[in-house]
């Protein structure tokens, strides 16, 4: 929200557009044309400076039609201009979450549509043959004690693999924003996993190569970028959305980052020193092919334990 005084004050950038958005870990009072330039600049930038792609890649972006997804849409499209050889396509899974998931993919097909991007669409029934909610609903998952995220996570980011591989895909960019990419961190220094693998950084390897694009860019500017580009997006919650080990850890930071503006870019550049992108030697699953660091996969797994009917 921004103050009567602070409406009232020109950009600090171009010194002319009336103030729209005040970037408060930098100071920096923005016009709405200053704002859009400087946050696609360094959304350009963070590709640069982390080698997230290359010029000739074939790049799948995760949709799931959320701000955070149309918006990185919205901005590699407008990056990719500058790259002929490249290209784009996105991609999105439908998990069977009726009502929900009908209403998300509404607002991808629109986006795509206005920006005459390629759709890969994909669910869990063509995946593995049955849908999270017939899943949710069997007498085995409910055994299992498990919550409905700690399976859907793992299922639509195989499933999204899948989708991206058999259409050739040589990276996947996700719209992890730099609040996420710090809560993983933390998560993963709690579960003493820290040091072992950078997030959302390029690591070429058996698996195609996930990207965080919006590395370097807070949640929060994500919010306002779709707002004032005019996307589309879903609001609505996921109705199995259930405490997980992440939320309490993204409600402290999101609190500590507003007592203490610029803490979240502090604390990627420690996590950052304290991480290498490794390759790791993979094995092959043994039910699916897929690669693994273990006999079975999680993927596989978890498809046991959950469900009545899959037999891979
Ligand atoms: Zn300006
Ligand atoms: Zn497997």
């Amino acid at each position: 929200m921004l103050s009567s005084v602070q409406e009232k004050a020109m950009c600090n950038l171009c010194h002319g557009g009336k103030v729209v958005y005040h970037r408060v870990y930098s100071g920096e009072m923005l016009c709405r044309k200053c704002f859009v330039e400087t946050f696609e600049k360094r959304v350009a930038k963070t590709i640069g400076r982390y080698g997230l792609l290359k010029r000739d890649d074939r790049i799948a972006v995760a949709v799931s039609g959320g701000k955070d997804s149309l918006s990185l849409l919205h901005v590699l499209k407008k990056i990719e201009k500058n790259f002929p050889q490249a290209t784009l396509f996105a991609v999105t899974v439908d998990e069977g979450i009726p009502g929900y998931r009908d209403e998300a993919l509404q607002y991808v097909e629109e986006v795509v549509q206005r920006l005459g991007v390629p759709l890969v669409k994909t669910s869990f029934e063509e995946a593995f043959g049955v849908p999270l909610n017939k899943i949710i609903e069997s007498p085995s998952f409910k055994a299992s004690g498990l919550a409905a995220c700690s399976v859907c996570g793992p299922l639509r980011r195989r499933a999204l693999n899948i989708a991206a591989k058999n259409a050739k895909a040589t990276v996947i960019a996700t719209a992890h924003t730099l609040d996420d990419i710090v809560q993983t961190y933390l998560l993963k220094a709690f579960r003493g996993e820290l040091g072992s693998s950078d997030v959302g950084l390029r690591s070429e390897g058996p698996v195609i190569p996930r990207v965080a694009p919006f590395r370097l860019t807070p949640e929060r500017e994500v919010v306002f970028y779709a707002y004032v580009v005019g996307l589309p997006f879903q609001t609505q919650v996921c109705p199995n959305a259930s405490n997980t080990m992440r939320s309490p850890i993204r409600k402290f930071l999101t609190e500590f980052e507003e007592k203490h503006p610029g803490s979240l870019f502090a604390a990627l550049k420690s996590f950052e020193k304290t991480s290498r992108t490794t390759e790791k030697n993979l094995n092959i699953c043994v039910k699916c092919g897929e690669p693994t660091s273990r006999r079975t996969c999680r993927v596989c797994e978890l498809l046991e334990m959950v469900t009545d009917t899959y037999h891979a």
